[in-house]
């Protein structure tokens, strides 16, 4: 069965066509600038990268090209052959705790959380309109990035503040990334062959989170109301003290808008390392002894290291820790400083177990107390295997 999996942006749309359940990726691609000047498609098939620059008015004239394409191309014969399309949906509030077949009274529903995630909903809803419109007689399911986390309990989702901001305002932690926690929860359990395991996952790339899971279910996560929360990121603070904005909004005289965009696009590794918010950069600037990068370094670590240990107690001991995303998949020295900062736990690094990258693998000793995995993550995988099972629920 041929799934696409897509994740629509404000002005891109990116797509993987799957098949399931060998969980072959057949063809992959990216469409850029969408409603802007200079937009451009590209394809990957069969190894090549094919890249056609031409007017993407908007998202339904990049799904066409998209279908259009791979008719031309003969990566699929008929349209008939696609048959679920899955959509990254980043919030679906508490009301969606699963994915879900997407309607037009669905998508009013989601469209209520549009101002909760007002950057990307509004687009993930636009990218779902296109494809009914396209492919009208296709099934499109919606996997939200919030609904992993809907387990959380007051206990965990509440923020210390009047009530009412709760009940009056929807102010709660909801928490992100869930279909890659939820990925590396189903993989490191199938892996180790059960389904009882207590999980600390580490997502850490460009943004990044901490997930404590209880047989399968989320306990707490550490991105927040929204994705700024929790650990230190490339671009994004995580958490500040509240206060900073008032007192930054009366000295800088900056609003409280560009406040919230400097701690979303200008903080983290970026605003300390005042290098770049990648860690390859930063890496390389620190091992050439730059200080504000050693400094962001071992910020960086400390804040992954100090969530690893709060939801070890808060799980009353993790069975595992995974490692995911960019930076855990591929940056040996950033595990190893993370590693490094938990030895209270018990946790022993095998160095010989850690010079790779973007591979399954256990990298602690065997007397670690807590083995850790590198899980490479697959959101788009987990996308499109919740599609086909509701597709084949519903044939
Ligand atoms: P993601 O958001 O998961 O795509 O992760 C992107 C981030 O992963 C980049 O900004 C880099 O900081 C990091 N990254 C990717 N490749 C490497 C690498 N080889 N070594 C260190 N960091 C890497």
């Amino acid at each position: 069965m041929k799934i696409l999996s897509v994740n629509a942006g404000s002005s891109s749309l990116k797509f993987t066509l799957i098949e399931l359940p060998a969980k072959n990726v057949i063809a992959s691609g990216l469409f850029e600038k969408i409603g802007l000047a200079d937009s451009c498609y590209t394809i990957k098939y069969n190894g090549e990268k094919i890249t056609t620059n031409e007017a993407l008015p908007d998202h339904s004239v990049a799904v066409k090209k998209l279908i259009d394409a791979l008719l031309n191309m003969q990566i699929i014969s008929s349209l008939e052959e696609i048959e679920g399309v899955g959509h990254r949906m980043v919030h679906g509030g508490q009301e969606f705790s699963k994915s879900v077949i997407l309607t037009n009274e669905v998508l009013d529903r989601i469209a209520k959380y549009n101002e909760l995630a007002p950057l990307h909903n509004p687009a993930n809803i636009m990218g779902v309109k296109a494809f009914m419109k396209v492919l009208p007689n296709t099934i499109q399911v919606g996997v939200f990035d919030t609904a992993f986390h809907t387990t959380m309990k007051e206990t965990e989702f509440l923020y210390p503040v009047p009530y009412e901001w709760y009940e009056k305002y929807q102010v709660r932690k909801y928490g992100f990334h869930g279909t890659s926690h939820r990925y590396i929860n189903k993989t490191i359990s199938e892996l180790l062959g059960r389904n009882d395991l207590k999980v600390i996952s580490c997502h850490i790339g460009n943004g990044g989170s901490i997930t404590a899971i209880d047989s399968g279910n989320v306990v707490d996560t550490s991105m927040g109301f929204t994705p700024l929360a929790g650990i230190m990121m490339g671009t994004r603070s995580g958490d500040i003290d509240a206060s900073i904005l008032q007192y930054m909004a009366k000295k800088s005289s900056k609003s409280l808008d560009q406040l919230t965009n400097e701690l979303n696009k200008e903080s983290g590794l970026l605003g300390i390392s005042g290098i770049s918010s990648d860690s390859r950069d930063v890496e390389e600037a620190a091992n050439n002894g730059n200080e504000k990068a050693i400094l962001a370094q071992e910020m960086y670590a400390r804040k992954i290291a100090n969530y690893i240990a709060m939801y070890n107690n808060l799980l009353n001991g993790a069975d595992v820790i995974t490692l995911t995303a960019g930076v855990g998949e591929n940056s040996k020295t950033m595990r190893k400083m993370i590693l490094d900062r938990i030895a209270s736990l018990g946790v022993k690094l095998d160095e010989s177990k850690n010079d790779f990258r973007g591979e399954l693998r256990l990298i602690t000793t065997d007397d670690s107390k807590i083995p850790v995995y590198v899980v490479p993550t697959d959101e788009e995988l987990m996308i499109a295997m919740d599609t086909m099972e509701l597709a084949l629920q519903n044939r």
